[in-house]
């Protein structure tokens, strides 16, 4: 390294944001020197190293680890070949092969797929094809978005628009962002069967909302299963049962957000699986390069595209310049070949007994609301707002890196983590809250 670390992080903090930062006063960042496996070497800022299992994933994607020998061949492999080419008027291998291969692994009726930059890129594609599908129905004025409360679907104007409007700082933007319709939060907890009280009473409100406003509505928009950014929320599968009703009974397109949940981290390949509900439209992103690269994909029935296609634009109206690029095509192909060929859902479950044994202390700690586990998801809830650089410093200190928000410290942990790597991630975790929560 040509400059000390505090020359690299001294010009960073002049020059660059960070996800939402500010610049006037910017947070702490620390400097990455190298990743491999589940392990962050970060300089710790007089020159030495801090190791640190990483708990994040680097935000839920980095499944396999870092420099997964696996996914390194495949995209030095398709680097020898070409490393981007435009997708109108061409197309090429890796982009046919991981189309395939997406259709093949995601719930029956999603037939055709549309490759994007981002996760918030495929949730704008798939609310202009909802949109574009109303129109070619001849339903003009349906135009608006049914969604639940405590949602996160990306930061770009049409995802943020059904965000929830609260944690989603609506207000900053109003009479910029469109004006969606929002049920209340489904009932918290997965284990609530459809007979369950507060779940109908949910049923109910959500039914009188598509009611009332079903001549506005395209479609309805929801994370199955588990809300992430929005609040780390797991809620009862019978819930995405309540919604498919409601769209088939009004004709609005049921759209599935598997950003977050995609690729096995909620117990089932994907969360829409733990209902038996098929959406209309799936977007999947964050995990399906195994961390790599950015790429996200939108798919949709037979019957939304080929609506679409024989509608009024004769063609859904969007193309990114780094469209299916051929990089990203390739290494996520590979990290679907590689999540399949292991017992992935074994690797799963003892994930997370494992955050389940490790996080069951914190539960008993004066600074915790609530403890609750999902999948490869476990979450600690405080009480209050989290003091931020306190809990990140005494997390590290125990060797894992965390990056908590709002009340929430939580870990979504690669699934290559040993359970050894489990258990230090929940104490650390539990560590961490008891001294800084
Ligand atoms: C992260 C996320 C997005 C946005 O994806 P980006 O790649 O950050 O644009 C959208 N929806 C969900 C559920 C997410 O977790």
């Amino acid at each position: 390294m040509s400059q000390s670390v505090n020359g690299w992080l001294q010009r960073d903090a002049e020059l660059l944001w960070h996800p939402y930062s500010s610049l006037a006063e910017p947070s702490p960042v620390r400097l990455v020197r190298s990743a491999d496996g589940v392990r962050l070497q970060l300089d710790d800022g007089t020159g030495g190293t801090v190791e640190a299992i990483d708990a994040m994933a680097s935000w839920w994607c980095m499944i396999h680890g870092y420099r997964n020998p696996v996914l390194d061949a495949a995209l030095k492999r398709q680097v020898d070949e070409f490393s981007h080419v435009m997708f109108g008027g061409l197309t090429h291998e890796p982009a046919v092969r991981l189309g395939e291969r997406l259709v093949e692994i995601t719930p029956e009726p999603l037939r055709h797929v549309f490759f994007c930059d981002s996760g918030s890129v495929s949730v704008e594609v798939a609310i202009k094809l909802a949109l574009q599908y109303q129109v070619a129905r001849g339903n003009h004025g349906r135009t608006r978005m049914l969604t639940v409360r405590g949602g996160y679907h990306g930061d770009t104007f049409a995802p943020m628009s059904v965000c929830d409007p609260v944690n989603g700082m609506h207000s900053l933007f109003t009479g910029a962002l469109k004006e969606q319709v929002f049920g209340p939060q489904p009932p918290a907890g997965f284990d609530r069967p459809d007979t369950d009280p507060e779940l109908q009473a949910w049923a109910g409100e959500l039914a009188a909302l598509a009611e009332r406003h079903a001549g506005e509505i395209a479609g309805i928009i929801v994370e199955p299963v588990l809300q992430g950014a929005g609040g780390m929320y797991p809620y009862s599968p019978a819930c995405l049962r309540v919604l498919r009703e409601l769209a088939d009974r009004h004709g609005f397109l049921l759209i599935f957000d598997e950003i977050a949940t995609g690729f096995g981290r909620t117990g089932t390949l994907f969360a829409s699986e733990h209902a038996g509900v098929d959406p209309d439209i799936l977007c999947v992103g964050k995990a399906l390069t195994g961390g790599y690269l950015t790429l996200a994909a939108m798919l949709c029935t037979s019957d939304v595209a080929h609506t679409v296609s024989n509608g009024p634009g004769g063609a859904l109206m969007h193309g990114p310049t780094f469209m299916a690029n051929p990089l990203a095509c390739s290494v996520a192909l590979a990290s679907i070949d590689l999540l399949l060929s292991q017992d992935w859902a074994s690797r799963v479950a003892a994930i997370s007994a494992g955050l389940s044994a490790g996080l069951a202390p914190a539960a008993e700690l004066p600074a915790v609301k609530d403890v609750r586990v999902l999948g490869a998801v476990g979450v600690v809830q405080l009480g209050g707002p989290v003091d931020l650089p306190r809990l990140t410093e005494a997390a590290l200190r125990r060797g894992v890196w965390v990056r908590p928000f709002r009340d929430l410290v939580y870990t979504m942990p690669p699934y290559v983590c040993t359970d050894a790597d489990i258990a230090t991630i929940g104490a650390a975790i539990t560590g961490a809250v008891e001294e800084a929560g």
